[in-house]
């Protein structure tokens, strides 16, 4: 299953799309990081990574 990035909460830092290993986390107009559900892996190091924990399985 894979991660989630919470739309109101985040804060488009970018960590998660820095650690992500396979590259499918985006970056949408207002900054807000998104991951492609179909490539992600559920390695959950973006969780781990996320200052202000908005990312969830
Ligand atoms: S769980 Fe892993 S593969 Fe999926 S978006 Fe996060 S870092 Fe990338
Ligand atoms: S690490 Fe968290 S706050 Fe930063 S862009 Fe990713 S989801 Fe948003």
């Amino acid at each position: 299953m894979p991660r989630k990035i919470d739309q109101t909460k985040c804060a488009g830092c970018g960590v998660c799309e820095r650690v992500c290993i396979i590259g499918c986390i985006t970056k949408g107009d207002d900054r807000k990081r998104m991951i492609m559900d179909s490539a992600c892996v559920d390695c959950g190091a973006c969780q781990l990574a996320c200052p202000i924990k908005c990312i969830s399985r």
